[in-house]
């Protein structure tokens, strides 16, 4: 049997906290030279999970300097709506990022209103452009969680990545195929997996950084990955569970099941507290780029 190890945790709240340090000093000189970073979160309806995300939003921004304005639209309105408003925040010089909050009313082309912000205010970094920018190498307005998962790899100085294995589990438009490209650049070979891969744990056991972004509570165990291998956990997944007392309550996971995992790795991010953190930092620092990029700094 194989001894069990303990897997170092990479600490996103780490991570996240120096991100924020930096972009202080930057936001700081931003504004001596009469530039105020403001980012514009467009919150249609009353999901009360969306409004809890801005507002949470909103306070991270204000700690460190940035201006956030909630910008609140009914349920009712219609797309033509929103295209307004969108034209209208692009418009605005103030502004210098605008984040639309998911989901949209039905019926909405969500895709559509996002290449419709302007690139240089796309600070989410889902909008084509952005996209086909990380495409070119041009990482500075990348989608924020592919930015997180990349940043929790590279905060390990000691983790080579250049000729590296690294296996993506999950293919979707914001994490995995911007993440894959991400890590293309940076010269390791990458293999995507998602719903039609046959033998996913064979992939998965070749990879010396495994990263799992499929959106499914515990999927990957220690089956999957390779002894020493770093395991990035980009899920976020609500799960109920019973405690001792008899007690159901809802529990955050992750796609990794971290103690499996854990025991066969060598480093892991957790979650809570891992990959998470470093997204909302990520948000902030596209918008401090924003800022630069609106004004020409
Ligand atoms: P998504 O549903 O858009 O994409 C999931 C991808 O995983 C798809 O490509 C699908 O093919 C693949 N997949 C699903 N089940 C699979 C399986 N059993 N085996 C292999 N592949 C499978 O999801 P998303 O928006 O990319 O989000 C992925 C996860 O990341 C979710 O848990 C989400 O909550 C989380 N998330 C985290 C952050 C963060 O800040 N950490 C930000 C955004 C999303």
């Amino acid at each position: 049997m194989e001894k069990a190890m303990a897997a170092q945790n990479i600490d996103g709240k780490i991570i996240a906290a120096q991100i924020k340090e930096k972009l202080q000093a930057e936001i700081a000189a931003l504004k001596a030279a009469g530039t105020t970073p403001h980012l514009a979160t467009i919150l249609i309806g009353s999901n009360a999970g969306a409004k809890v995300y801005a507002e949470s939003q909103a306070k991270t921004s204000q700690s460190i300097g940035i201006e956030h304005s909630l910008v609140v639209m009914a349920d009712s309105i219609s797309q033509k709506d929103l295209e307004k408003k969108i034209v209208e925040l692009n418009n605005d010089s103030a502004i210098c990022g605008i984040m639309l909050s998911m989901p949209l009313p039905k019926g909405f082309d969500a895709g559509a209103m996002q290449n419709l912000i302007a690139p240089a205010k796309d600070v989410e970094g889902v909008g084509a452009a952005n996209m086909g920018a990380v495409m070119q190498g041009d990482f500075s307005l990348a989608p924020c969680t592919a930015a997180a998962a990349h940043a929790c790899i590279h905060s390990q100085k000691l983790v080579p990545v250049k000729g590296a294995e690294i296996v993506i589990v999950g293919r979707s438009a914001i994490v995995g195929k911007p993440l894959a490209m991400m890590l293309i650049w940076d010269h390791a070979t990458v293999t995507m997996c998602h719903t039609a891969t046959k033998d996913m744990i064979a992939h998965c056991k070749k990879a010396d950084i495994l990263i799992a972004a499929a959106g499914k509570a515990n999927l990957v165990t220690a089956d999957y990955v390779k002894p020493g291998a770093i395991v990035i956990d980009v899920g976020i997944n609500k799960v109920n569970v019973t405690g001792a007392d008899g007690q159901t309550k809802s529990k955050t996971v992750g796609d990794v099941n971290y103690e499996s995992a854990a025991s066969v790795a060598s480093m892991i991010t957790p979650v809570p507290g891992g990959v998470g953190p470093v997204t909302v930092a990520m948000l902030l620092k596209n918008t401090v780029e924003a800022a630069k990029k609106n004004k020409k700094v």
